[in-house]
Order: structure tokens, then sequence, then C-alpha cells
């Protein structure tokens, strides 16, 4: 017989933690802290396979499911005392969704089930009836909502009205009679809906409970997170079951949640919140400011409100002690749900804590200095890409900014946008690329479309752990929440704050570091690359095997690549070169020419500009390896549209201007990105690579004097397709090296290699391989070239094709290993057949992407070079890629 249900409590439990796949997360880590005999609530688990079966059999449940559910309610009925649907000593249950991977806010929660008309009475004979007939509401509330589908704001209507009617303003004024009052007010409405009474058999009720579970799996904000976190649909949730304990018991009753360490800055402290006399979701809603847990985050804080610390001393230590040692159980950071039910401490949930990127850096260098983790698992514990919020701006402390509100800082980072006031209009401004801040009161997961769409969220309500803090931090956005002053008006489109009313469109700034909000833009400040970021950077780059260079065309892009920890120049693009001002004149002139002299004199200009320019370069990167490509753009790119252009090329090369118009236009292309560019631009004008190769060489004789380091370029010759075109190439650059050589009176070095970024270069590797000392792959031409489709023109198809499931990622973005992949993997084994050293190394926008380069740790590639900003995020993907090839026993260079 198949095993559906897992029972925890007292000390045992028939799962544990490594159980995740099959209890989900919650379940899982609620047997383990049973197990470790912490005080968690009787319960038991129904396991993710029962989803499974249940919507591979059209939504219905294993034929024995129910006698097990029966068995484990008797267990718990046994711990506790008490019996589901006992009128006099009712048993009360919480049933929680809980999938593999933490999903916070997608599925649903309903408390206090086993309430009905009788069950509440023995409730209010044992508690007090006030406490009773509130659960009672709360009860009807959420599960009239989560199971029976009622609308929220049907419920907190009538409760407004109770309120307004009795002239108080929180729920905690209202007496037994008023909820009692409220609770049939809210039976009323169900029954009207409905067109049924609220269900009053607890048996009814856990299964319209559990099968809410199971159906909100599939609901639209779960699946959009499940897409968003690459989370397979047939994982399935969990649902588990749990005694319900109370912290809305009084006084001496209290909820909170908690992280063993900061989750903003990393900093190792116990951090959290709570709220006296209230229920678990009334925190994470945010609808009454909670108090701190300890003495010093109050303190720092200015709060008037007691610390738990100080207001329940007992529970706070025992609280304390259980936090140190799940912590150093599970050897992470821990997010804990707690309750305090008349001083009598609970554990609802422990599990590895969300954090920043900057406090998930701060904690693993921790963790590794206290021999809690090794430095091999600190470095595998760092999402790479999230490095990303550290590699961007922060405010300028010395700007000038006009703080007119202030809020919690939620989520660190400063972002400036538009203010919009729905997600709705953050996803439509996003997508004409402009940047917005979203406003909101609070957030709920409806608006999680409209918080991935904005740079950054402000909400006027909720604490730390808000819904929208919560998500904010995992997304790696800046974040200002409960910003009380902040007062949205969504009818007008307006927000007022103070006086001063402000339009959706008007641009503000945020900090989420302080819980700023400012007027207008803020002036911005380059990250910093130290601390532990340098520490957890050393660590990575002592276990990585793949070199990390960048794509670097100005002396400032190489000063950031240095800074960054490039480790040489993979790209340096010549063309922007020959766009500036002061050159494109020149440079129109010389492709305009109709002789090779008149070419050459228009080169003879641009040379010297160009050998400063890398001079310039060779200079800063001090003897590193520097790549040069030679000119590649489209040609026509080059030259001259309008009438004003044409008229001053044409009075440099004194030409009539009519007759200069015919030209450019007869070397107008249809499709210039599949045209004449690269190497067949080259070759047509042989005299451009001469002038270029003379350029690098002269400016490296001239840095290596000045540096005092031997500087050997690498020269690079775009879009070869053909061994024929390589081999051409190379005796021009060849030649006008031995004249470079003549000319200077030593001798230069310098090795020639080529770009692989047509399908045809790939297959022929081998033979091109015989003619070049290096190749890089160019995995933009080669992603458009696979697809047949320009990268310009494939944002809006790619768009089209996700919504239509055809595709998941971005082949542009996230390397195609299925396809662009393969070619590079034939290309790179075919160019070792013909040279076993051949260095190869990736120079497109993937070089900068995790999984990508992941990929080229796989296929044995020597480097990859990506913009300077994402050098950090490079070096440690690559780190990470070198210790799972490890790990799965698969190193070395691939062969296959
Ligand atoms: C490439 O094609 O991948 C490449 C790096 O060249 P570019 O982006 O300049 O075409
Ligand atoms: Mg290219």
């Amino acid at each position: 017989m198949a095993k559906w249900v897992y029972t925890f409590g007292d000390g045992q439990a028939e799962g544990a933690s490594a159980m995740r796949d099959l209890l989900g997360g919650k379940g899982a880590n609620l047997a383990e802290m049973a197990s470790l005999g912490l005080p968690v609530p009787p319960g038991f688990t129904i396991t993710t396979e029962v989803c499974t079966y249940y919507y591979a059999h059209g939504r219905s449940y294993p034929e024995d499911l129910v006698a097990q559910v029966q068995a484990a309610l008797e267990h718990v009925a046994r711990l506790t005392g008490r019996r589901f649907g006992d009128p006099r000593n009712p048993l009360l249950v919480s049933v929680r969704s809980g999938a593999r991977a933490s999903m916070p806010g997608m599925m649903d929660t309903v408390l206090n089930l086993g309430l009905n008309d009788e069950t509440v009475n023995a409730l209010a004979k044992a508690a007090d009836p006030r406490f009773a007939y509130d659960s009672y509401r709360r009860f009807i509330q959420m599960y009239g909502n989560v199971v029976l589908g009622v609308d929220h704001h049907e419920f907190e209507a009538i409760l407004e009205i109770e309120r307004e009617k009795r002239g108080v303003g929180q729920d905690t004024d209202l007496t037994a009679e008023d909820w009692k009052l409220v609770v049939e007010r809210y039976k009323a409405l169900v029954e009207e809906l409905l067109e049924r009474p609220f269900p009053q058999d607890p048996e009814d009720q856990l299964w319209g409970a559990i099968g809410a579970v199971f159906g909100s799996w599939m609901n639209n904000r779960a699946i959009a997170y499940r897409q968003l976190h690459d989370i397979p649909a047939d994982w399935g949730t969990a649902v588990n079951v749990q005694a319900m304990v109370f912290g809305n018991m009084g006084e001496t009753s209290a909820t909170g949640v908690a992280f063993t360490r900061n989750p903003a800055t990393g900093a190792k402290e116990l951090y959290g919140e709570f709220l006296v006399n209230a229920q678990g979701e009334d925190v994470v809603a945010g609808i009454r400011t909670p108090q701190d847990l300890t003495e010093r985050a109050r303190i720092e804080a200015g709060s008037e409100a007691p610390s738990l610390e100080a207001a329940m001393p007992e529970a706070f230590a025992e609280f304390r002690t259980i936090a140190e040692r799940l912590e150093a159980h599970y050897r992470d950071m821990q997010d804990l749900e707690f309750t305090i039910e008349r001083g009598k401490l609970w554990m609802l949930q422990t599990r590895s804590g969300k954090r920043t990127a900057k406090a998930s850096l701060k904690i693993a260098v921790d963790m590794a200095a206290e021999g809690l983790i090794t430095e091999r698992e600190a470095v595998m514990r760092i999402d790479a890409a999230a490095l990303d919020q550290l590699l961007h701006p922060t405010l300028d402390p010395q700007a000038a900014r006009n703080v007119v509100a202030r809020g919690l800082p939620a989520s660190p980072g400063a972002a400036t946008g538009e203010i919009v006031f729905t997600p709705e209009e953050a996803a439509a401004r996003n997508k004409d690329g402009r940047a917005v801040i979203l406003v909101r009161a609070e957030t709920s997961p409806e608006d999680i479309h409209g918080m991935i769409a904005a740079r950054g969220i402000l909400t006027s309500r909720g604490g730390m752990t808000s819904h929208a803090a919560v998500v904010a931090r995992g997304m790696g956005k800046p974040c200002v929440s409960g910003a009380g002053s902040v007062k949205i008006d969504h009818r007008a489109g307006t927000m007022s704050i103070g006086g001063r009313v402000w339009r959706e469109g008007e641009v503000i700034t945020i900090d989420g570091g302080t819980g700023e909000v400012m007027e207008g833009r803020v002036a911005m400040l380059q990250p910093e690359m130290t601390g532990e970021f340098a520490t957890l950077m050393g660590w990575a780059d002592g276990v990585r095997r793949l070199g990390i260079r960048a794509n670097a065309d100005t002396p400032n892009d190489a000063r950031a690549a240095r800074e960054f920890g490039a480790e040489g120049i993979g790209l340096c693009r010549t063309e922007h070169m020959f766009f500036e001002s002061d050159r494109i004149i020149a440079v129109r002139e010389m492709i305009l020419a109709n002789s090779t002299e008149g070419r050459r004199a228009a080169l003879d200009k641009i040379l010297p500009m160009q050998r400063q320019d890398f001079v310039e370069l060779f200079t800063i990167m001090r003897g590193l390896p520097v790549t040069i490509r030679l000119l590649d753009p489209p040609l026509h790119e080059f030259l001259p549209k309008t009438d004003e252009e044409i008229g001053e090329v044409a009075i440099v090369m004194g030409v009539d201007p009519a007759l200069l118009r015919e030209r450019a236009m007869a070397l107008t292309e249809t499709n210039p990105m599949l045209g004449y560019r690269g190497c067949r631009l080259l070759l047509t004008f042989p005299e451009i690579t001469e002038m270029q190769t003379r350029a690098i060489l002269e400016a490296a004789a001239e840095a290596a004097r000045r540096t005092g380091e031997p500087v050997i370029p690498e020269i690079m010759v775009p879009l070869i397709g053909m061994r024929s075109e390589l081999d051409r190439m190379k005796a021009t650059i060849d030649k006008t090296a031995a004249a470079v050589a003549q000319d200077l009176g030593q001798a230069v070095e310098y090795t020639v290699g080529t770009m692989i970024e047509l399908p045809r270069a790939a297959l022929r590797a081998q033979e091109i391989a015989e003619a070049a000392d290096f190749f890089s792959f160019g995995t933009n031409d080669l992603t458009q070239t696979t697809y047949g489709i320009s990268r310009d023109d494939a944002a809006s198809f790619l768009g089209v094709y996700q919504e239509m499931g055809l595709i998941e990622k971005d082949p542009f973005i996230t390397l195609d290993t299925e396809g662009v992949g393969i070619l590079m993997r034939v290309g790179a084994n075919e160019g070792r057949k013909a040279k076993p050293d051949l260095k190869l190394g990736l120079c497109g926008e993937h070089g900068g992407d995790p999984a990508s380069i992941k990929f080229c740790e796989a296929i044995g590639l020597d480097y990859v070079s990506c913009s300077p900003y994402r050098v950090p995020i490079a070096r440690l993907a690559a780190a990470q890629a070198a210790l799972a090839m490890n790990e799965s026993g698969a190193a070395g260079p691939s062969t296959a």
C-alpha cells in the first residue's frame, strides 16, 4: 500500500529534511524539527505524490487517502487530547501548502479549521468568547476566500461597517458580541453568494481546504512564479495539516517571523518582527506595524514599542536558543515562524532564508570563517547572477536630494523611475523601455508581473517581512515599504505626500538601503569591490579554470575591466574608433574614394588617431592580453545620409555631391547584417587592414616602451566563413607587420586569430585552425546566423514565441546549447584536431551569463569575455562551473 501521509509531533516524525521532494520544504522541515525535539504542534503532511496523482486523475484522490488522513488525525488527537469535531474539546487545525521550492505568498493557507457553530462555544469556554468568535470569523473569512472563492473585499466591507458603527479603529477594540455579529453577517454573505450554507462539518471543511491547496498549485500566480523561477509544474505541492496554536489568546500570546541573521546586510544578529495577540497572517499582511524582536533592534530603530526580548523574556530566550540550534543544524541562515500561546513557544516553520546579494556574500564568508561551511561551499552558495545587484550604482552620498517621504529599508539598492500605480502600467511602460517605480499601498501575489517590470517598489503599508519586501529582496530590486505618509488615490491616479500631489509618470528616486523617497533623479555612485566581495572573489579565482576577459573599446571600459578583475581584453571592437565626429569624415572619404590612392590618403589621416587609441588601451592593460578585432560594422553605417553629411565629405574630397550621393546609393544593401561587413569589407579594402595592423603594432611597441611590459597583440579577423578568406587576410597582416618591423628597426610580435561566428566556420574549423593562432566564438552572430534572424528583429518574435510557449529562454542571452552550442562544440573539437593547444575563447554577450559559462567550461574553452560590469559574475560562475564539473567527475575538456 502506498504511503501518502506522514505524521510528526512530540519528538518524533515519519519524515525528515532529506525528504523534501516528497514532503515539500515546509513538511520536511517540520518533521526534522519534531525529530530534533523542538516544540512543533503535532500534525501530518500529505505528500506531493498525492498532488501529482490528483492532476493525473482528473482532480481526484487515491482511494486509500481518506483512511490514511483519518489515522493521522487520530494520531494528532492522541498527542493533543483533542478530537476533530468534538463539541466539548475540539481539535482545530491549520492547512498549508508546501512545495519543494519555497513559493512565498503563492499558495493558500487556512487557519482555525474545525470551528463551527458548536465548537466555537467550546473554544469560548476554554479561552474566552471574544477570542473564540474572532477566530471563527477569521476562519470563515479565510476559508470563504481561499476555498469558496468569495472575494476578500466582501468580508472587509462588512468588517469596516461594524468598525464604523462602533467608532473603533482597531480590530482589538471589538468585543465578543461584535465578533459574534460579524460571524453571522459573514455566514449570511457566504450563503447569499453561494446559495448554500457555510460548511459546518469539520470533515467537509478539511477536504475542502486540502482540495483548495492542491487546486492553488495551478492558479495563475503560482504558474507565473514557477515560470519566473524555473520550477517544474510536475513537482506538485504537499499539504500540511497541523494542530492550531494561538498567538491571539491575549497579551501573553504573540506571533512572529525571524531570520537567524540580518537578511538585508548579513550581520550575525537575530532579526525579526512580532505582533502581540495576533495570528501569523497579520504579520505578513502588514496590517499592523510589527514590533522588533530584540532590544538592540528596537533601540536602533528608535521604536517605543517593547521588543519580544523585553516583553516575554523566557519565550524569547528559548526562541533564541532554538534559532541558533537550527542555523547550526542546517548550516545556513534560517527563516523562522513562531507562535507564543499563553507564554508557550511553538515553532511553525524553518527554511533557508531569502537574502539580498550583499547579505548572501557576508553570510557565506562569515560562515566559512566560523567553520560552519567550507570555502568551496561558500563559493557554490552565491547566486552568480544576483551579484549584479552589487555591481550597480548606489546613491552618491554627496549628491543633493530632496527627501519627500521615509519608509522601511526593505530591499537595498537605489532606483530612479516614473511613478506608476498599477502592475499593468508598470509592464506597459517597461515594454517601452521606460524605468518605473511601482507605488502600491501594499503588494500581493497578483502584482508580480508589475514588480518584475519595475526598477523599484514603494509601498505605503507593511513591514520588513511584508509581501513587497520579501519578493523585492528575492528579485534583487530596491524596495521601500511602509512609507505611511504616501497616500495613494487610485481613482485619480495620483499620490500625495504632505500637501504635494504626484501624478503618474513623475520621476522619483528610492533608496532601499535607507528607506528614503526622493523627488526627481539623484546622482549615483559606482560600487566598490572590497570586503566580503573581494574575499569571495579570491576564493572563486582559486578554483576556476576558465580565464575571464572583458569586452572593452575605450580607456574607461579598460579601466573598469581591470577594477572588476578582468584578465585581459577579449574583444576590442574598433568600429567606435571610426565613428567619432572628428574621424567620420575621413572614414567616409576612404569608403567613397574610387581609387586605392584616394583611400590611402584618407586612411593616413586616421592612422595616428587609431594608434593613439591603442597606445592608451595597451598602457592601461599593462601587458595583459588584448584582442583587437579589425573593423566589422556593416558598410552602410559609414555612408553619409543627409545632404549636409554628403556636402561635408564632398568638400573634403573635392567632388560633386551628386556623384557622391550616387556612389553612396550604389553601396546600399538590403540586409546589412548579412552583407558587406567583417572580412568581406576588409578583403575589398585591404588598405584598412594595413592601416589597422600598423596602428596596432606601432602602438604595442610604444606601450611596451612606456610600461616596461611586453605587449603581444592578438589581431582578430571578423566574420570568417572560409579558410581562403583567413589566408588572404593573414597575408596582408604579415606583410604589413614585416614593413612595420623594418620601419621600427625591431622585431614585432603578434598573433592572428579569427572569430567563429558563422556556422560554416564552425563546421570547417579544422582547416581554418591551420591558419589561426586562436578562435573566439562570436555567439551573437552565431546565434543570429543559426536562427536566421537578426538580433534586433528577434526581440519581437521571441516575445511572441515565449508567450506561445514555443521557446523558454532568449537564445541571445542564454546560449542555446542544443543549436549554437553544438556548432561551438564542433568548432572547438575540429579546431583542436588541427592544433591541440589552439586558444579558444568566447566574446558574445553570453560570456556574462552563468548558464552559458557552464557550457563553456564543459567544452573546455580557455576563456570567456564579457562586459566589464559582468566580469565578477563571470568569475564566480566560472568557479561554480569548475566545482560542478569536478563533482560530476567530468573534469577536463569534453572530447565528445
Ligand atoms: C559576436 O558576433 O558575438 C561578436 C562578439 O561580435 P559583434 O557583437 O560585434 O557582432
Ligand atoms: Mg559578430
